[in-house]
């Protein structure tokens, strides 16, 4: 079991480090909030110790980049006493757990041993599929399942591979040909406006129930996923 361990308080780093290398975990150490996203990128772990006022990157901050890239890693933030702003955004944004400094190490490992336990169960392993993730949308490409929020969204064959290529190419406009190209294939001889009815097909599934629109018309273009007006 490899953790992480983002914090910038050198002091407690090296206790975290210590205590959990004595629990038989592999622990490795960074200071940085960069450097902190870097390694997350870099190398394969089981869990996150997440500080979150760091130098370089907020804790937050680096949550949300390691959630926009789809991993379902559990992080556990470390928070101040009174920063209940922070537990509430880390919260939404997905964090598993927080622990409040200064605390004790039993009651953090206790937690810890909680989070990897339920990351086991539910199989949320990264190297277990191929999740692509924007906004509140995610999509397994090796099960072929759709998720807006907690919803489970059925889709047709067709409906699914368009939005796997938005969501590959989100917040870039992509006009009809692209489209075309990348989810019916260079080969494929027949009307551009297939195109139009996949987006309507697919805007009435992911987007009509919900209150928030991703797919947006360019008009004159194409279509782009975005999560802004
Ligand atoms: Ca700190």
């Amino acid at each position: 079991m490899r953790i992480l361990i983002v914090e910038d308080e050198e002091k407690i780093a090296r206790l975290l480090e210590l205590e959990l290398t004595y629990e038989g975990y592999e622990a490795v150490k960074v200071h940085d909030g960069l450097d902190g996203f870097t390694m997350f990128q870099k190398e394969k772990w089981d869990l996150i110790l997440l500080d979150v006022m760091l130098p370089g990157l907020s804790g937050i901050e680096i949550l949300r980049r390691i959630r926009s890239t789809g991993s379902n890693i559990p992080v556990i933030l470390l928070t101040a006493k009174d920063s209940v702003e922070d537990k509430v955004a880390g919260l939404d944004l997905g964090a598993n757990d927080y622990i409040t400094k200064p605390f004790q190490i039993e009651e953090l490992l206790a937690r810890i041993r909680a989070a990897l336990r339920l990351s086991h169960q539910q199989g949320d392993s990264d190297t277990d599929s191929n999740w692509l993730q924007f906004s509140d949308v995610k999509l397994c490409e090796d099960t072929r399942e759709v998720f807006r929020g907690k919803d489970f969204i059925e889709l047709t064959p067709r409906e699914f591979d368009l939005l796997a290529f938005l969501l590959k190419n989100a917040r870039h406009v992509l006009n009809r040909e692209q489209l075309l190209n990348g989810v019916w294939g260079y080969d494929y001889l027949g009307d551009t406006n297939v195109v139009d009815v996949y987006i309507r097909y697919l805007r009435n599934k992911i987007d009509k129930p919900y209150s928030q629109s991703l797919i947006h018309t360019v008009r004159g273009v194409g279509y782009v996923l975005k999560d802004e007006q």
